[in-house]
């Protein structure tokens, strides 16, 4: 394809670049694009976007240490609530699967909004329902 002969911006970045490159001289994108291909651009960027880093530095440090705990009470919950159907502890492998599940839910979509308080309800939701089940 033939470079534009005239300053053109690119789609992707929205730098100007000089008449004579085919392609964007700070991403490297092409001058002369169809609209599905900027479109696909647009969306792997939207993507991209959504995957930055979810809460800043001082953020996550709201969760510590909380979220230590927090985390082993949930990669440990299926096998305590296995456990505890063995022992016929009925009602606390109810409470323990409800609430970490709960918990789960709250603190993924809080993380996801970027909720920082719903996600630190998930996180001490994950405490309580431990404490309540093996108090
Ligand atoms: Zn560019």
């Amino acid at each position: 394809m033939k470079p534009p002969s005239y300053t053109w911006v690119c789609h992707k970045c929205n730098a100007a670049n000089p008449p004579g490159r085919s392609t964007c001289e700070s991403c490297g994108f092409q001058a002369m694009a169809t609209g599905k291909q900027i479109q696909a651009e647009k969306a792997t960027q939207e993507k991209y976007i959504h995957r930055i880093p979810l809460f800043s530095g001082s953020d996550i440090l709201l969760f510590f240490p909380e979220i230590i705990p927090a985390a082993f009470i949930a990669v440990c919950s299926p096998i305590w609530i296995i456990e505890l159907l063995i022992e016929r502890h009925f009602l606390s492998a109810l409470v323990l699967s409800f609430g970490v599940g709960l918990s789960g839910i709250a603190f993924y979509s809080g993380v996801r909004s970027k909720g920082k308080f719903l996600a630190y309800l998930g996180v001490s939701g994950m405490l309580l329902t431990a404490f309540l089940v093996y108090k």
